[in-house]
């Protein structure tokens, strides 16, 4: 009995299957968002991101407000309900001094080297979002930029896979511009402040190199560049104010000198400014007015 119900049910599927009619998908199904690519041996740290953040989800869910940071307590809660996140205000960049976009992804992704950038951006042109730009990254360190002393609390990092001594390659440039352009109008940028490590920390980093093409990023409205260098100097003009003004740190002048002349002059060179050195810093600093 068994088989001979086993044996009509096969039938009635195979008859039922010739002769359902074929239903011919008039409306193409739209495609789902194929999300980006994880790769394998990040599944595990892209976790720990998730845990890290629900922290501070939680955290910001709690009313009153919990008081971590030691400050006194006000005796009363009242929420306001006019507010957002805060916002990027600089862009930091840098390149990576290291030898393959795959070995700074998993730098950024170890716990112990204490070190991440919210993008790296790799020779090939590809783009690894790391961090949500509202978080903070530690690409900074101890650097200062004008009166600000915690860089990190107010920029976005840009990481470009370079190591030090090579031009940095096309398709990682127009990237880098896309980006760029995305996060200005994002935030609301001021031009003046895309800037890069060595600007923030002159003692301590060179980054981007010489190879870096400072000139075309402000002509694409990023940075400060100069137009032209006939003007004679003012016969008060004075280099360090010059370059305090425009941002620097002037506590190691000759290394804010270097700094200098490595991005606006393409040069390395440990001298003091020349004549015309003064010329470009002074229509450099003009833009800072
Ligand atoms: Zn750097």
């Amino acid at each position: 009995m068994k088989e001979y119900f086993l044996f009509f049910g096969i039938s009635l599927s195979i008859i039922m299957a010739c002769h359902t009619p074929q239903v011919v998908q008039q409306t193409p199904v739209p495609k789902t968002p194929v999300p980006p690519t994880q790769p394998k041996p990040y599944a595990e740290t892209n976790a720990l991101y998730q845990q890290q953040v629900q922290k501070y989800a939680e955290r910001l869910s709690q009313t009153p407000l919990i008081d971590t940071f030691g400050l006194a307590q006000p005796p009363f809660w009242v929420g306001t309900v006019n507010f957002n996140m805060r916002r990027p205000n600089f862009v930091i960049i840098h390149h990576t001094a290291q030898t393959s976009c795959e070995q700074t992804l998993k730098t950024f992704t170890l716990q112990r080297t204490q070190v991440s950038a919210h993008y790296v951006i790799c020779e090939d042109g590809t783009v690894h979002h790391m961090l949500d730009d509202m978080l903070r990254a530690w690409h900074a360190g101890a650097g200062r930029w004008g009166n600000i002393t915690d860089i990190n609390s107010i920029s976005i990092g840009i990481e470009l896979d370079n190591d030090g001594k090579e031009p940095f390659a096309e398709p990682q440039m127009n990237s880098l511009l896309q980006l760029l352009t995305n996060l200005k109008k994002a935030y609301s940028i001021p031009t003046a402040n895309f800037i890069g490590h060595a600007d923030i920390a002159p003692t301590r980093k060179d980054d981007p190199s010489v190879y870096f093409d400072w000139k075309r990023l402000a002509d694409n409205g990023f940075g400060h560049w100069y137009s032209e260098t006939t003007d004679e100097l003012p016969a008060d003009f004075n280099p360090s104010m010059a370059l305090r003004l425009i941002g620097y740190d002037m506590r190691d002048t000759t290394a804010v000198q270097t700094v200098f002349k490595r991005k606006y002059l393409k040069k390395v060179d440990f001298r003091p400014l020349t004549e015309s050195d003064k010329k470009v810093l002074w229509q450099v600093a003009r833009k800072f007015w």
